[in-house]
């Protein structure tokens, strides 16, 4: 199977076009706050700081364009949801605090619809459920799993459902399905109209991004980059998968792959064997789960494993992904939806998304270097980079607040391996998570032992 197209960013920028390049930076520059990168993260700190002080001297540097990378290229789940380990945010901290956190998180749904309606960013949001099925025994085991932790951290019992088998494909007729687990109060995106009205929000309040502008270094008080030096008491970096390209942070975020197939507009007879009436954010319980939506336009979107991480954290080259990549993507897609199997792909697509050594996310600012961050999302950061934005804004005016409490803040993480371990660790956790799920598939009852093998070589 070929796609039309394939990088180019994204479909999301077939779908509005690549925007034309601001300026860069002129020269050498002095602010209170320069912010690396102009992602959601860069984007939404400077909103929320500029709103709060509107005195405040914000610079944003940024390699290519607003929204180059993950921002303009994900699979526009805004979805609120608790990704990471809560176990491990206990260990530094207390069970209440790691509640508050989730209850964060999903408030970040209603605060970004909120933003883009304030600010009239028409970003085709779309409020629904988040659905991941179960195909198997051992991915149904999970899911329930999945569910019950939910419960146990008083997830509110109105945010959360378990589907019987029949009620999982009265909404979607996924081939095998055996039941799944629900989360409600999500929304869906595109993702590039999302971080363009974001930028332009941001813009208008009177902060300048300077693009084609690459950073070479941060050190305390200053951002090297080839247009100029900024000097700033404030750096945040704001860089996510591309951070470890930053020297000093090589082995600080791990540049995980993961791409995306679209398909053509489907017709409304194929709309109506499909179900999908909700436009739910669909996923699966898989190890090598994956990720789909149906667009605006009624196309179907299917995201999962690219490569998963090239040697010494290298990243693609503007979105291009490979060839096997595509197909194993379309083979998820059939199998999960046979009926789309004459679909044509219109366009294929990667990015990379941050991962820390711990698979948790964190944000934080030192107040010894005035040296901020946010990030290592694991592939949920269109919800949580609003919370990052509001966070790294109470901690740069040095405020005491409920957000700068939570268990993420100034969460310390050792390092990944240097390489060959670092890429040699990454690419057997793929391989087993593949021969665990093909295990399942085949009828495993239980979930394949090799899973938690590669779960304990990665720290997952
Ligand atoms: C394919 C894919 C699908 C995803 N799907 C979802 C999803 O559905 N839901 C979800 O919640 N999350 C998803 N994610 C993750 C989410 O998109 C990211 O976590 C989030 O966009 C990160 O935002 P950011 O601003 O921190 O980083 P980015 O958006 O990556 O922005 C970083 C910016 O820094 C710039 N930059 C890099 N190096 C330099 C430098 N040296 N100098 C200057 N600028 C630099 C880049 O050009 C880029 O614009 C997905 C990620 C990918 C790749």
């Amino acid at each position: 199977m070929d796609a039309k197209v394939n990088g180019n960013v994204s479909f999301w920028y077939a779908d509005i076009g690549l925007p034309a390049f601001r300026a860069p930076l002129p020269g050498d520059l002095e602010a209170d706050v320069c912010i690396v990168g102009a992602g959601y993260t860069g984007l939404w700190t400077a909103y929320y700081l500029k709103k709060a002080d509107p005195s405040i001297r914000i610079a944003i540097v940024e390699k290519e364009f607003a929204g180059f990378g993950a921002s303009g290229r994900n699979g526009g789940w805004l979805s609120g949801g608790f990704g990471w380990s809560r176990e491990k945010y206990l260990k530094t901290s207390t069970r209440g605090a790691v509640i508050d956190m989730q209850r964060a998180m999903y408030g970040t749904v209603e605060e970004v619809i909120a933003v883009t309606e304030a600010e009239g960013i028409d970003a085709d949001i779309l409020r629904t459920d988040n659905i991941t099925v179960a195909t198997n025994k051992p991915q149904l085991d999970r899911a329930r799993a999945e569910y019950e932790e939910a419960k146990a951290w008083e997830m509110p019992a109105d945010r959360i459902e378990f589907l019987s088998a029949a009620d999982a494909r009265a909404r979607i007729a996924i081939h095998n399905v055996q039941g799944a687990y629900v989360l409600r109060g999500m929304a869906r995106v595109q993702p590039a109209k999302l971080v363009r009205g974001l930028s332009d929000a941001v813009e208008r309040l009177g902060v300048p991004i300077y693009e084609q502008t690459t950073v070479t270094g941060i050190e305390k008080g200053k951002v090297t980059t080839n247009r100029g030096t900024v000097r700033a008491p404030i750096i945040i970096r704001a860089t996510e998968g591309f951070t470890a390209g930053i020297p000093g942070n090589e082995r600080l975020w791990l540049p995980l792959n993961s791409a995306q197939i679209i398909t053509e507009p489907v017709s409304d007879a194929l709309w109506d064997e499909i179900g999908w009436k909700g436009h739910e954010l669909l996923g699966d319980a898989a190890h090598a789960y994956c990720y789909a939506q149906r667009t605006r336009e009624g196309r179907i979107t299917m995201g999962g494993r690219g490569v998963p991480y090239r040697y010494g954290s290298q990243t693609d080259v503007r979105g291009q992904t490979q060839q096997l990549t595509i197909e194993k993507l379309h083979a998820i897609l059939v199998r999960l939806l046979p009926q789309t199997k004459n679909l044509r792909i219109d366009h294929a697509w990667c990015g990379v998304l941050g991962v820390p050594r711990d698979w948790c996310t964190t944000a934080g600012l030192d107040p010894e270097t005035g040296i901020g961050w946010a990030g290592g999302y694991v592939g949920l950061g269109v919800s949580s980079s609003n919370l990052s934005g509001r966070t790294l804004r109470d901690l740069i005016l040095r405020r005491d607040t409920e957000l700068t409490r939570l268990p993420w803040v100034n969460r310390q993480v050792s390092k990944w391996e240097p390489e060959p371990m670092r890429w040699l660790g990454v690419h057997s956790m793929y391989q087993l998570y593949r021969m665990a799920d093909e295990r399942e598939e085949a009828g495993l009852d239980h979930t394949s032992k090799l899973a938690a093998i590669a779960d304990r070589i990665t720290g997952h």
